[in-house]
């Protein structure tokens, strides 16, 4: 057997494309832009190409798009006078800071200073809280990402076994949290779980968030399940050069493919998701703000 393969770009394109649609019918029925705003605090050159491609895709969906490039070292009174503007601005629905920032600065402070219905990175304690208690949560865009591919593959996922591995407050524990209110038996794995491959050959839906590459074994696999790779890893690839690098992810996809029903590849999985639901959160969020009907299928 030979797994399907999850093509997230198709369907981050395809997500793109309702977004667009829906921005246009705010523009001509209500005379509403949405407009995402993005932090970026110093030259971290992997960070200055994310807040691009952003910028980017934020554009082309036909929102506003504004980009705030900060000094490295950016006093904290300033960052924050910049986000209190952001909160008070009502053209701008979503608000992020590119992580990781400077030593001087807090993430957690960072995020705690942001309007919790502008946080469309669904970090924000407020929004994680709404998600634990079934609330109208903003939800952080990778997870997000992964349920619709879930979704879109499987259906009604109730009352299957889901395995989470990592639980990060970006990526791991939203993402249970989610299995858990699309009624799947979750169950989260990290670095003290013992036998986790045992654990792993029960779940019916695997989803690998851990950052380390290609420890997704094939036995690891029940026959069948759908597994979802969310790291992104940086590996030799001799086979391309001395010297020479590429992407993969915690998964072992060559040999899990054999075992699987269905398997995202990396790249072209999991990644192109993530924009395309910053973009669904900065519509929804939008929406909220105006009081106008949220589109279907953009949240959990
Ligand atoms: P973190 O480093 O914050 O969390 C990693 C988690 O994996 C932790 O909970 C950790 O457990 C667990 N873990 C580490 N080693 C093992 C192990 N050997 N066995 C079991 N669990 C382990 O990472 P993130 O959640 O931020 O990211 C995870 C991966 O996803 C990374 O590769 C990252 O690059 C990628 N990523 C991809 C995105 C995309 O758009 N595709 C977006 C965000 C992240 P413990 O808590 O016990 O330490």
């Amino acid at each position: 057997m030979s797994a399907d393969i999850i093509d997230g770009k198709a369907f981050a394109a395809g997500l793109r494309a309702r977004i667009a649609d829906h921005v246009a019918r705010l523009k001509a029925d209500h005379g509403i832009t949405p407009g995402l705003a993005v932090i970026l605090v110093g030259e971290d050159p992997a960070s200055q190409v994310y807040v691009r491609n952003k910028g980017i895709q934020t554009v082309e969906v036909g929102m506003t798009s504004l980009e705030y490039k900060l000094p490295a070292d950016v006093p904290q009174a300033d960052l924050y006078a910049l986000i209190d503007r952001l909160n008070n601005d009502p053209q701008v629905h979503g608000i992020l800071c590119q992580f990781p920032v400077p030593p001087h600065l807090s993430e957690t402070e960072i995020v705690a200073r942001i309007n919790p219905a502008k946080d469309v990175d669904g970090l924000h304690v407020i929004n994680a809280g709404l998600l634990v208690s079934g609330g109208r949560a903003m939800v952080s865009c990778t997870p997000l990402g992964c349920l619709m591919l879930l979704r879109d593959r499987l259906g009604d996922l109730s009352g299957l076994n889901a395995v989470v591995i990592g639980r990060s407050n970006l990526v791991g524990k939203p993402m249970g949290q989610l299995l858990l209110r699309d009624n799947c038996t979750v169950t989260m794995a990290h670095s003290r779980t013992r036998d986790l491959p045992a654990l792993c050959r029960g779940a019916d839906i695997l989803v690998a968030a851990v950052g380390q590459p290609l420890m997704v074994k094939a036995d690891w696999i029940k026959p069948g399940a759908t597994v979802i790779d969310v790291g992104m890893n940086r590996i030799a690839a001799p086979e391309k050069g001395a010297g020479k690098t590429r992407l993969a992810g915690d998964v072992d996809f060559d040999a899990v493919r054999a075992v699987a029903g269905a398997i995202t590849p990396v790249p072209g999985g999991v990644g192109p998701m993530t924009i395309a639901c910053l973009l669904a959160n900065t519509l929804t969020a939008c929406c909220r703000a105006s009081g106008l009907r949220e589109p279907e299928g953009l949240t959990a």
